[in-house]
């Protein structure tokens, strides 16, 4: 299944080039009270969310794509999760060259571990990046993006794609510079994700797809998830062995070779294999 969340918090069934209004479907979510409880909401009740969807989608509405503004299709992950320099050839890159590594020596992921971005940095594919007025090197970084379904701690790597909901294409957009990777990452619309959620059920392999970003139409990156150094089900283990998992957090699995600046009036096209396409406009 395929879920997009646009407008004001609107939710999207996609099917093919259309997309069902099935907003009514939430209607399956709990009613919460302060405190509410960690992570997203509409990832922890998905199950019964999708066969809620199942039943109406036949007679829901269907809106226009170019109507609808996407959101990010998770709304209020726990934790956004990153993992630094998770391709080899990524690494090789900022290793060469000195407007990524600024000196420092660029280490592996054993030694780094991962990182965290903060949570309002999310922002969906209709909403864009937004660079401001700096004058520093901000570049793209294309990732496939894992959303965790039933959480969990110590999460063993062969049980961790069962703790996998769906996927979507996420973009870690980065300053260059000295600072801490959770301040350079963590500013607003710094991640970007979509265009859907499409759940686990959909990809046979996320250790096997195509990954692809272009900048206003010329291709920058292009790999594959085969290439990635901590592979999906490894990721899992190793956040799990630091955070508990809660449905809803986000695993940004790392770039591959290719990153770049972009600058206001850019248009980042960026493509996942069994995912899809999103443009999303830099200002
Ligand atoms: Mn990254």
């Amino acid at each position: 299944m395929r879920l997009c969340r646009f407008d004001e918090n609107r939710l999207g069934l996609a099917l093919g080039e259309e997309i069902r209004d099935v907003t009514q479907a939430l209607d399956v979510l709990p009613s919460v009270r302060w405190p509410v409880p960690r992570g997203d909401l509409m990832i922890a009740s998905l199950a019964a969310l999708r066969a809620r969807i199942e039943e109406i989608a036949g007679t829901a509405p269907v809106v226009a794509r170019s109507a609808i503004r996407l959101l990010s299709p998770v709304a209020n992950p726990g934790k956004i999760i990153a993992a630094p320099v998770n391709y080899q050839l990524h690494l090789d890159e900022a290793r060469a060259d000195p407007g990524i590594h600024f000196g420092a020596q660029v280490k592996t992921i054993d030694e780094y571990g991962l990182f965290l971005k903060a949570t309002s940095s999310l922002a969906g594919c209709d909403e864009g990046v937004v660079l401001g007025r700096t004058q520093r090197r901000i570049d793209h970084e294309v990732e496939l993006a894992v959303v965790i379904g039933p959480g969990g701690r110590n999460i063993a790597e062969a049980d961790a794609l069962a703790h996998v909901a769906g996927y979507m294409i996420g973009l870690d957009m980065s300053v260059r510079g000295t600072e801490d990777r959770s301040y350079r990452k963590s500013l607003d619309t710094f991640t970007v994700l979509g265009p859907h959620l499409v759940t686990a059920d959909e990809i046979a392999d996320p250790g096997a797809l195509d990954l692809e970003l272009a900048v206003n139409g010329e291709v920058r990156q292009a790999s594959n998830t085969s290439h990635l150094i901590y592979g999906i089900a490894k990721l899992i283990a190793y956040a799990s062995a630091a955070y508990t998992l809660d449905a809803g957090d986000v695993i940004l699995t790392g770039t591959p070779e290719g990153v770049g600046p972009v600058r206001p009036g850019d248009v980042m096209s960026a493509w996942i294999e069994g995912i899809g396409r999103m443009d999303v406009a830099v200002r």
